[in-house]
């Protein structure tokens, strides 16, 4: 199975249009990926392609519009280039070796020089069979770099060694049971096979927990939640930790005893991807929901909506329900802009299983950075459905805190 792109380390080429990024992409993947062309702008949306490269595992490289792109099309290009840079694990300047540094590119080197504590950057100077500029080497001196020959492909295996080099600065993403169990544990999954249940697999986040606790010299036993009862009273040791579906909280709860530390997926998979005291804080604030505020329902791709859709549909009713009748709904896909985020009380977020942490994270401190609260779908119908505080056990600190809170 192809890894996720979410799960991969994301590499972003970015630089101003026709300095080589799309030779330079099709030079790594040794194929034609991206349109060649000497007309300036032929990629106009990002193109995105994964591969296993070495040491750094999986990775996701995506070939972004030009820098210099014009006209308001171009323009939201750039801001796009920006935002996926922001998001991304490593990110490229490319740059003809051969030019004087544009106004742009010295705009977005500032950026990356900002930003390299967090995401490392490189640089690939393109066109090396051409006269160097020596402004463009005085330019880029500082940052880690090489030079590249994208039609003979002389230099790729330097930019591979260097790529590979920045393993150690990338942010980690958290595992699904990092810091909860030891090697030799048992874990028990409650994973429900009903109609909902994909044929024949098992659905991602189930995969990778079963996946973090082999690697970690674990032991899982998995059992749909009819199961539990007769299986949990035939183990001789008490299992470290019971991990199940939300839908089956309180059938699991119900059959196991109450000091059996309990969580479920997306709770692991909301600490994974995003900040789990910053959305628990978001949940003790539903209480204040002042009347007539704003509320955003925001998610991360374009999926198949249903019927009793849960952001459109079902998490409005229920907020309505049982927080606050008097508010208003909006919904994007889109993270909104400083001034736009500054309207809501809070924003509810989809679990973000198709986009990274770091991606998350910068969601995160945008909306945090303008006072307005967050939490997630998985945390929401978590208290929506009881399972707050008790799936917060194995999270000793949050547990308590939230308990605070309520008390
Ligand atoms: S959780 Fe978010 S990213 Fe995942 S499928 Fe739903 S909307 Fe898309």
């Amino acid at each position: 199975m192809a890894t996720a792109l979410a799960e991969s380390i994301r590499i972003v080429l970015i630089g101003n249009r026709n300095a080589g990024k799309s030779s330079l992409m099709n030079n790594i993947f040794e194929k034609d990926i991206s349109i060649i062309s000497s007309i300036p702008g032929t990629t106009t949306d990002p193109v995105t392609r994964q591969m296993e490269m070495g040491e750094l595992g999986p990775v996701a490289i995506t070939d972004t519009a030009g820098l210099d792109d014009e006209g308001s099309l171009g323009k939201k290009r750039v801001l796009k280039t920006m935002e996926t840079a922001a998001s991304s694990s490593i990110n490229i300047f490319v740059t003809a070796i051969n030019k004087t540094p544009t106004e742009e590119e010295k705009e977005i080197y500032k950026e990356l020089v900002a930003q390299n504590i967090k995401t490392p950057f490189i640089c690939v100077l393109t066109h090396n069979d051409k006269e160097e500029n020596a402004e463009k080497l005085d330019f880029v001196l500082e940052a880690p770099k090489v030079k590249i020959n994208n039609l003979t492909g002389e230099g790729s295996k330097e930019l591979r060694e260097l790529l590979i080099k920045q393993k150690d600065k990338i942010s980690h993403e958290m595992t699904p049971v990092e810091g909860l169990v030891n090697e030799g544990d048992l874990v028990v999954l409650v994973t429900p096979i009903d109609l909902a249940a994909p044929k024949g697999r098992l659905i991602m986040p189930q995969v990778q927990t079963i996946r973090d606790l082999l690697d970690r010299d674990c032991a899982s036993l998995v059992v749909k939640e009819r199961e539990l009862y007769p299986f949990y009273n035939n183990l001789i040791n008490k299992p470290k930790l019971v991990i199940t579906d939300s839908q089956a909280f309180h059938k699991v709860a119900a059959d196991i005893p109450e000091d059996q530390l309990l969580t479920s997926f997306s709770i692991l998979f909301a600490r994974k991807k995003g900040d789990l005291e910053e959305f628990i804080r978001g949940i003790v604030n539903l209480k204040n929901t002042p009347e007539g505020v704003k509320i955003l329902v925001m998610e991360s791709c374009s999926h198949h909506r249903q019927a009793d859709d849960i952001g459109t549909v079902k998490i409005p009713r229920l907020f309505r329900q049982l927080v606050q009748p008097n508010v208003e709904f909006d919904f994007t896909r889109a993270l909104p802009s400083d001034e736009e985020l500054e309207q809501y009380y809070m924003v509810i977020h989809c679990a973000g299983c198709m986009i990274n942490r770091a991606k998350m994270m910068d969601r995160l401190k945008k909306v945090k950075n303008k006072g307005v609260y967050i939490t997630n779908y998985g945390l929401f119908l978590g208290w929506v459905n009881g399972l707050l505080p008790r799936a917060l056990e194995p999270f000793e600190d949050l547990y308590e805190e939230y308990r605070e809170a309520f008390e």
